[in-house]
């Protein structure tokens, strides 16, 4: 029987490489999207004629009210959750830290820190065995700008991601006796619209050269790694961010 997975930000880029990836491999995908409603509901088209179970829902991570909507509508639609990839994300675009304004550290924190909290605090409440859950698998898309601090352009972005590994190891060791896995990946310089959204669309491909592999990545390839810490074969895996950067 295919289990319920929610992905956050499903409509583009990550996300939606890991909706379709995820319905592959017999996950019934319930994506969410802040306003890309059209994005959203051309990849739920590509994952039905593809065989596939999927179902977009406009539901912002910031907001408590539309993330338990969320999992409701999920649950209605496909059964209990049993997977979770808090992907959703935002840049802003690249400045100093002295020129970072309050609005923009609050909004950046409100979609990559408070949405990851808020949605895995919802499934933990579904999932954990000790509430008559049956257990599943998180995995939070965090970023290497955690370990390399994104000095001059997105310290704000940074510490959201610092903060949201630090959520992955503590809530990884709090509900291992519950049932749940929760992971994470670091994704490097992936080739999506986030970068154009933070100001810079050429950003990804100016700094390719700077990537030991000399590449970026596909949203594929952090798709593929996400897929792995969700399934059964990452079974003994539980509190780990993986590096998904060419060495970066
Ligand atoms: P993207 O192409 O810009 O897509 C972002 C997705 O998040 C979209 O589906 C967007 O929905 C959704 N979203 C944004 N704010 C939201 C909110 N408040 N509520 C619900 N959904 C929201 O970004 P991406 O590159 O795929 O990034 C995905 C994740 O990977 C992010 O967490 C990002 O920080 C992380 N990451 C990316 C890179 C990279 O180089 N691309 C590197 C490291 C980490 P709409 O389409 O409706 O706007």
């Amino acid at each position: 029987m295919a289990r319920a997975l929610v992905v956050t930000g499903g409509s583009r880029g990550i996300g939606a490489a890991c909706a379709r990836v995820a319905a592959q491999a017999g996950w019934s995908v319930c994506l969410s999207y802040r306003s890309a409603g059209a994005a959203a509901e051309a990849v739920v088209a590509d994952i039905q004629r593809a065989g596939g179970q999927a179902k977009a829902v406009a539901s912002d991570v910031a907001s408590e009210r539309d993330v338990v909507e969320l999992f409701d509508l999920a649950e209605e639609a496909f059964g209990p959750v049993a997977g979770l990839i808090n992907n959703a994300g935002i840049l802003a675009p690249a400045t100093r830290l002295r020129d970072i304004g309050l609005d923009r550290w609050q909004a950046t924190m409100a979609t990559n820190l408070t949405g990851t909290f808020l949605c895995a605090r919802e499934a933990v409440r579904r999932m954990a065995v000790s509430a008559g859950g049956t257990g599943g698998a998180i995995v939070n898309v965090s970023s290497m700008a955690a370990v390399l601090g994104a000095p001059g352009e997105f310290i704000d972005y940074a510490a959201s991601k610092g903060a949201v590994d630090a959520l992955t190891i503590g809530l990884a060791k709090e509900v291992a006796a519950d049932g749940i896995r929760v992971n994470g990946v670091r994704p490097g310089l992936i080739d999506t619209d986030i970068h154009a959204s933070g100001g810079d669309p050429l950003r990804a491909e100016r700094l390719a050269p700077s990537v030991p592999m000399q590449r970026t990545g596909s949203a594929d390839e952090v798709a593929n790694a996400i897929m792995w810490l969700l399934s059964a074969e990452a079974s003994y895996c539980t509190g780990i961010t993986i590096n998904i950067s060419g060495g970066r």
